[in-house]
């Protein structure tokens, strides 16, 4: 793809919009990047624009986004919003950042998509391919944008790509070499005109331009994932419960791999470090990935098996007279929750709330009910969890996490487990997840 002299324009300026401006520049293009929020939110990025010599506008998107050659969006910018409608109507050819970077790539591309469990399965697939001996980069929505280190990848090498339904929702010729979607349920339903149809429609873009030298994985068990109309690519499935002809299961406590019927026994369930049968689906679709790229049965093994997880996801923080303490402030959905409570043998103490996103805690009352000896509910949504909860199970409204910390502390048995898991956003009284489960693993590390 000759992109030299090329106007493109690119909405937002944050981490994806950055990247692709920088690798455009690079590439012989004229970027110009566009961003309507405020000059002081974007401080660093004007820095950084400026000394790359490249052309921006903060506060508005005026006129000017419009005379390009075509247009990059960022996965932060609403899909309805006025300036990509604006595009759409004027003819204009707009793309994700993902799909961009993807015209440069010449390493293979391991995409992976699902509602919950992108970060740690791509963590997880890098680090076991890496442990095989495979030069695998992570990027996407974690840690550096595509664009940033597309161009070190190399022909035999590899990037594992969390790839989040935003990114998808503009691709064209977007093709990795491997697909994955790890599970589809309701969330981020305000992008989408409320329709988890339209959600999942975004979601299975992933695969429909893959081919017959490439392959697309997919959870056996979840059916919001839609048929893929795609007949061309190689397909796999994986199952907690399923024997499959052509995928990653799990029989008798053992992770098998069955491609056409012929089936392998890859390694103990024992093996995975991390917890969870939410983690046993994430493993076993990095096991069928794994299987494609070609890894040996004892190196996969070996990876789950020093995999050292994923901060503030199910975090092991510490353990003080007998009492666990565990940072899952990644859970900002009831489903994540709903995994977290059925990841422990232990009676558990559960910090809930934060900002509400039209929760329905139905989904998780059983488990509570079965699991929780009491509830400390905080942020903006304790008053709607203590109404919802407090007829099964004790609850008690909570000024901050320090205040939950030295409760449990105080109160909790030895043998239990004090878990903030907290089915909300952050943004009420954190900055974001990460902010909110540092704050609570320094509270937990202060207790003498
Ligand atoms: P994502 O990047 O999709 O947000 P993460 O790996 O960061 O996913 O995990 C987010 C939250 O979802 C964590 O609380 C984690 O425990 C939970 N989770 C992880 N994998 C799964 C899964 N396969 N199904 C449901 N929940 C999961």
């Amino acid at each position: 793809m000759n992109i030299t002299g090329k106007k493109i324009s690119i909405i937002g300026a944050v981490r994806s919009g950055l990247g692709a401006a920088k690798l455009a520049k690079k590439l012989g293009a004229k970027p110009f990047v566009s961003d309507s929020s405020d000059k002081e939110k974007l401080s660093d990025a004007v820095m950084v624009l400026e000394s790359e010599n490249i052309e921006y506008e903060i506060g508005l998107h005026s006129e000017k986004v419009y005379e390009c050659d075509f247009i990059i969006t960022s996965p932060g910018v609403p899909s309805n919003s006025a300036v990509l409608t604006n595009a759409l109507n004027k003819g204009i050819k707009i793309i994700s950042e993902l799909e961009f970077a993807s015209w440069f790539c010449n390493g293979k591309i391991l995409a992976i998509t699902g509602t919950n469990g992108k970060t740690t399965t791509t963590s997880l697939c890098a680090y076991t391919l890496n442990k095989a001996g495979y030069k695998c980069y992570e990027a996407g929505n974690i840690g550096l944008a595509f664009s940033e280190i597309v161009l070190n990848i190399k022909e035999d090498e590899y990037v594992a790509l969390e790839t989040s339904s935003f990114q998808l929702d503009y691709v064209d010729s977007f093709s990795p070499f491997i697909s994955v979607i790890l599970n589809i349920t309701p969330d981020h339903l305000d992008r989408y005109e409320n329709s988890v149809a339209k959600y999942a429609a975004s979601k299975l873009n992933i695969a429909k331009n893959q081919n017959i030298y490439q392959y697309y994985v997919c959870n056996f068990n979840d059916s919001e994932i839609p048929a893929l109309s795609n007949e061309a690519v190689n397909k796999f499935h994986f199952s907690l419960t399923e024997n499959l002809a052509n995928g990653a299961f799990i029989k008798n406590g053992r992770f098998m791999f069955s491609n056409n019927y012929v089936v392998e026994d890859v390694c103990s369930l024992e093996t995975l470090s991390i917890k969870g049968s939410h983690n046993q689906q994430n493993a076993l679709a990095v096991l069928a990935i794994a299987k494609i790229v070609g890894c040996s049965n004892e190196s996969i093994a070996d990876a789950f098996t020093k995999f050292p997880g994923v901060e503030h996801r199910l975090e092991f923080v510490r353990e003080l007279n007998g009492i666990e303490y565990i940072n899952d402030s990644k859970a900002t959905n009831v489903d994540s929750v709903w995994y977290a409570l059925q990841s422990f043998d232990k009676p558990i103490y559960l910090i809930l709330g934060g900002k509400d996103k039209g929760n329905d805690y139905n989904r998780i009352k059983e488990l509570v009910i079965k699991h929780v000896l009491k509830i400390f509910a905080i942020g903006s949504s304790a008053d709607k969890i203590n109404d919802f909860f407090n007829a099964v199970v004790p609850v008690e409204i909570k000024k901050d996490l320090r205040d939950c910390v030295l409760s449990a502390h105080k109160e909790a048995q030895p043998n239990t487990i004090l878990l903030l898991s907290p089915a909300c956003a952050s943004f009420d009284m954190f900055e974001n997840y990460e902010h909110r489960g540092k704050v609570f693993k320094e509270e937990i590390m202060k207790m003498k």
